[in-house]
């Protein structure tokens, strides 16, 4: 299989060009050239089979022709040692839990494959590779710990001092191995400069192996999909089943449309927006206007440009009128967002993080007019990540699971400097 940018403007990559570089040289983002698509055999028997084993029918279908079938088990077998329960909440309403894995975030999924990708590309080298994060916090947890312990790649995180939460902090300071964390004496986009004029330094990339771990890396783009199959095997047989996704640079939707284009009979698509609804603008005037994005308490959906538009577009042709017959949007304030956590718990007891809240309420609204249909939503973090917030809503002291306080209780290991490049060079060359 091969892939192209969607700008159009660069060669055909291999999936190991791809993978390794992120980004196309055209800078556009990579897609497969062709769709594998599902038969019908292999629906017939998906409720009978577990969420890795269909994984890897699917993953087989798209990587198979690059990835020998014994290394491409264990990367999906590794990658998914997690639960990922459908958990009913009420009789049309499903919730897909992603928030099993040792960063109770959605993000570890697609991490975690790319990681034991990555991995598998560059076995044969003796110099190590070393992935770059920048992170303003929640990014640098999942790739940090996705990669955590494999062999050949070392992680250097870069955040800005003081400017992360603890706990987020917590999550890729104290986990030692192979993986490192910078404080940078500076703010986000200091990070976030010295790891782009990195990559373009020609001297430091003679001499060490960098690359990129960021959220438009196919490996970590594709593997989103698996699960669209498997909640959907859970589902009650015989429904129409809606989706929806709480969204924010919309790789997960992408996912889950790209599932649906391998053959997977989802009847339609939602897009759940915090405030920042650039998406649901879209899809109400035809006209992509990227803009600042605005602070809200479902964070890690506040964004202002989504990357994976692009993708979505290329999907569809960029024909707006298939876009938009495909996927319908919905945009929640923070006082809406709370207003659902605080009903919903009132009536279910099911506790919702805001991100999640923002897909629960979005698949309500749209069932209301859609009758025959179940629908289940991404629950994307585990409530405790956003424990103040939540908290804050229902008056509760929620527990926090055993994984997320164990990070808490590690100890910080990191090294401090300076936001010039000379200085983060210097670190990279001599460590
Ligand atoms: C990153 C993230 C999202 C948004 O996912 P995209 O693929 O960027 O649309 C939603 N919820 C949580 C908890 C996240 O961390």
């Amino acid at each position: 299989m091969k892939y192209y940018s969607t700008n159009r403007r660069a060669p055909l990559s291999t999936l190991r060009e791809a993978v390794l570089k992120g980004l196309a040289g055209d800078n556009g983002l990579y897609m497969p050239e062709r769709i594998p698509q599902l038969g019908s055999d292999f629906f017939a028997t998906l409720r009978r089979r577990t969420f890795r084993e269909i994984s890897l029918e699917v993953a087989t279908a798209l990587f198979g022709d690059d990835i020998a079938a014994a290394p491409l088990r264990s990367i999906v077998y590794d990658a998914l040692g997690f639960d990922v329960p459908l958990v009913k909440m009420t009789g049309r309403i499903y919730s897909l839990e992603l928030f099993h894995g040792p960063t109770m975030a959605f993000k570890d999924v697609g991490a975690r494959f790319l990681a034991r990708m990555m991995q598998y590309f560059t076995r044969n080298e003796n110099a190590a590779t070393n992935v770059l994060v920048a992170t303003s916090g929640d990014t640098g947890s999942a790739v940090a710990n996705g990669f955590l312990g494999v062999e050949g790649v070392t992680v250097t995180v870069l955040y800005p001092k003081g400017l992360v939460s603890k706990i987020q902090e917590s999550q890729f300071t104290t986990l030692g191995q192979n993986v490192r964390a910078l404080e940078v004496e500076g703010v986000f986009d200091d990070c976030q400069r010295l790891v782009k004029q990195a990559f373009l330094d020609k001297e430091l990339n003679a001499r060490r192996r960098l690359t990129s771990a960021n959220s438009i890396n196919l490996a970590r783009f594709i593997p989103q999909a698996f699960y669209y199959f498997w909640g959907w095997a859970q589902m009650p047989q015989g429904s129409e089943v809606i989706v929806s996704v709480p969204s924010g640079n919309f790789g997960n939707l992408t996912a889950g449309l790209l599932a649906q284009r391998m053959g997977l009979p989802v009847k339609h698509f939602i897009a759940a927006n915090n405030a920042n609804d650039i998406f649901l603008q879209y899809l109400q005037t035809a006209k992509f206007s990227p803009r600042p994005s605005v602070a809200t308490i479902a964070n890690a959906m506040d964004v202002g440009n989504p990357s994976n538009f692009a993708r979505i577009m290329d999907l569809y042709g960029n024909d707006y009128a298939k876009a938009a017959a495909a996927i319908s949007g919905y945009s929640y304030s923070d006082a809406q967002i709370r207003e659902v956590v605080k009903r919903v718990f009132a009536e279910t007891r099911y506790l919702l993080d805001p991100h999640g809240a923002c897909a629960c309420e979005a698949l309500r609204e749209y069932l209301q007019n859609d009758k025959e249909a179940k629908g289940f939503f991404l629950a994307t973090a585990h409530p405790a990540k956003f424990k103040e917030t939540v908290d804050d809503i229902l008056g509760t002291d929620i527990t926090v699971p055993e994984k997320l306080s164990a990070f808490m209780r590690g100890k910080k290991q990191t090294t401090v400097i300076s936001n010039r490049y000379e200085d983060f060079k210097a670190f990279l060359l001599n460590s």
